[in-house]
């Protein structure tokens, strides 16, 4: 029987959990009885401060499909959910958030794409319920310039609510890159790929992770990993810098040569050498992110640290 692993990371999620549990529970045995496909849970503790571990651990005790990894600190999303990937090591995964954002209720939707040979299955939002403009806004901004900038595809709207098969699984697990931006790592496996539209439900209970702040690293995280299109804006600003100065370094020149050089010129001189200082820090503002993070690189640390690893005791799908 082929076997799915459901990952889901959570962060502080004790509240939402129990909610979620069942309704993944009753997904999974209906796949098992529908499309024969045999499931399993993963659930990532990614170094909650709350009673998430605890819960983890109550639903686990009621369900043997159910295995419990546990993070030494917190990790952020993407490493929680590449830890889970990792132990993942048969058959496909599908990633979950834990606070019912992404309903389990379209996991047999995925199933379905995956048993028609798509390898990338991936959930595109249609509407998002429960989010301010704010967000959506700057989230479709985010996804164009995205787009815009990327080398690889980058599917707009689309989070990590999606089915990888085990071929895409593995080829990602190949790349062990410390700052990892999933949604572009994703479209750099490539394979055949599948979008399912639908509605993003508001949260179960608690509150989102992600603020003003941790959004805005988090776009100049996917921009700085897959795109180096800033350096090359950076380089174009110094050409037309330099051209303008030429042109007006020779008009300086001719008008001395013509009519001397009276002292004056304090208003052009202190824009130019601000104007000039301005592009050059923004330059190396831009040399030095993209230097900080080949520094990062360079480290080789491990991506994450595991605290606990409680693979489930009824099914093998989720093994280390
Ligand atoms: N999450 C995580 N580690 C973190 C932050 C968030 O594992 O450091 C999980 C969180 O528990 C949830 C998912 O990532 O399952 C999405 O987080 P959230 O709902 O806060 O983000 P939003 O849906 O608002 O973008
Ligand atoms: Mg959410």
């Amino acid at each position: 029987m082929p076997t799915l692993t459901v990952v889901v990371a959570a962060f502080n999620e004790e509240s939402a959990l129990p909610l979620l549990q069942p309704r993944i529970a009753a997904t999974l045995d209906a796949l098992r009885r529908e499309q024969g496909v045999e499931g399993g849970v993963l659930y990532v503790d990614d170094g909650s401060r709350d009673g998430t571990w605890d819960a983890m651990q109550a639903i686990a005790a009621n369900d043997a499909r159910v295995s419990l990894l546990r993070l030494s600190r917190n990790f952020g999303k993407e490493l929680a959910l590449t830890a889970g990937l990792d132990r993942v090591t048969e058959g496909a995964a599908l990633i979950l958030d834990a606070d019912g954002q992404d309903p389990p209720e379209l996991i047999p939707q995925f199933v379905a794409k995956w048993q028609e040979g798509f390898d990338d299955v991936h959930g595109t939002r249609s509407a998002r319920a429960g989010e301010g403009w704010l967000k959506r806004a700057t989230a479709h901004a985010f996804y164009r310039v995205m787009g815009r900038l990327s080398k690889t595809p980058v599917p707009a709207d689309t989070g990590d609510f999606r089915l990888l098969s085990p071929r895409a699984l593995a080829a990602l697990r190949e790349l062990r890159e410390r700052h990892r931006f999933m949604k572009g790592l994703f479209g750099w496996v490539g394979f055949r790929q599948a979008a399912i539209p639908y509605v993003r439900a508001p949260r179960l209970a608690g509150s989102s992770k992600f603020g003003f702040w941790k959004l805005w690293n988090f776009a100049l995280e996917g921009i700085t990993s897959f795109s180096t299109a800033p350096l090359r804006v950076a380089t174009y600003l110094g050409i037309a810098t330099a051209f303008v100065a030429f042109v007006y370094g020779a008009w300086i020149i001719a008008k001395a040569l013509l009519w001397g050089d009276p002292v004056a010129g304090w208003p052009t001189m202190m824009s130019v050498i601000l104007f000039l200082g301005g592009v050059q820090l923004v330059a190396l503002g831009l040399i030095g992110e993209y230097l900080g993070r080949l520094y990062e690189e360079a480290k080789q640390r491990p991506l994450y640290l595991v605290d606990a690893w409680m693979p489930a005791t009824g099914v093998s799908s989720a093994t280390s």
